[in-house]
């Protein structure tokens, strides 16, 4: 068994059944990532929607791909063919431009909205007033091609676990009591890998792993 299987299998028996696992193979090598591959990972996350096409195009096509970086309004197009679910959505403009482009393809694309839940200044997102405003619009309702799946955070990166508990107990909350009005959300995508477990006693429903399946990343 390889380090990756390895690794993939002791995720996968310490989270609940229930708990959907994004393997996060941003900057590593397709190489790799069929290594998670033959071992059963069928959910990949990248963060770069060139890199995450060039994997679609060399990979096998029954990958569901999730884009969780931050999304440029002029780069919808290239994913809107293949995306299954794009977890960091925060306007009804890029929302717009989803739809349009995933019409193109006679395809719905599955979308997050990303609350703002850390402390740091940099992390994008909603408040949660303006996710609320956006789940009512009446220009969303009209939007045939997407759809609204949950809600997606980002804790302060820090060591501090009280702190990201705290965070991610907001967007839980937050989550729990919109579920009943809106029966469409049934995602909330928070946890990565120094945060799942407290993640997962928060709400989680699916968590964005990477440096804990297939080591540190390197940028240079
Ligand atoms: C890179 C990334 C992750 C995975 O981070 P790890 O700490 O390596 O598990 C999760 N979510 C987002 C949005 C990321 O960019």
């Amino acid at each position: 068994m390889n380090t990756i299987e390895r690794n993939l299998r002791d995720i996968k028996t310490s989270i609940p059944k229930e708990v959907t696992l994004v393997a996060v193979s941003k900057t590593k090598p397709v190489s790799e990532l069929m290594q998670a591959y033959d071992a059963g990972q069928r959910v990949f996350g990248e963060n770069k929607i060139q890199e995450m096409t060039q994997k679609w195009e060399e990979m096998p096509k029954d990958i569901s791909w999730h884009m969780i970086g931050h999304v440029q309004t002029n780069k919808v197009k290239y994913m809107a063919p293949f995306v299954d679910l794009i977890h960091a959505v925060d306007s009804i403009k890029l929302l717009k431009e989803i739809d349009k482009q995933a019409k193109k393809h006679d395809r719905i694309i599955n979308c997050l909205l990303q609350v703002k839940i850390a402390r740091e200044e940099s992390k994008f997102g909603l408040d949660q007033e303006e996710v609320i405003t956006i789940l009512n619009s009446e220009e969303i309702k009209e939007l045939a091609n997407v759809r609204i799946r949950g809600l997606m955070g980002m804790a302060t990166f820090t060591s501090d676990q009280q702190q990201i508990k705290k965070e991610f107990n907001s967007i839980g909350n937050f989550f729990k009591e919109l579920k009943p009005k809106y029966p469409e959300l049934e995602v909330l995508s928070i946890g990565m890998s120094g945060d799942y477990n407290t993640a997962i006693d928060c709400g989680s429903t699916m968590v964005r792993i990477g440096s804990s399946i297939f080591g540190a990343r390197n940028y240079n």
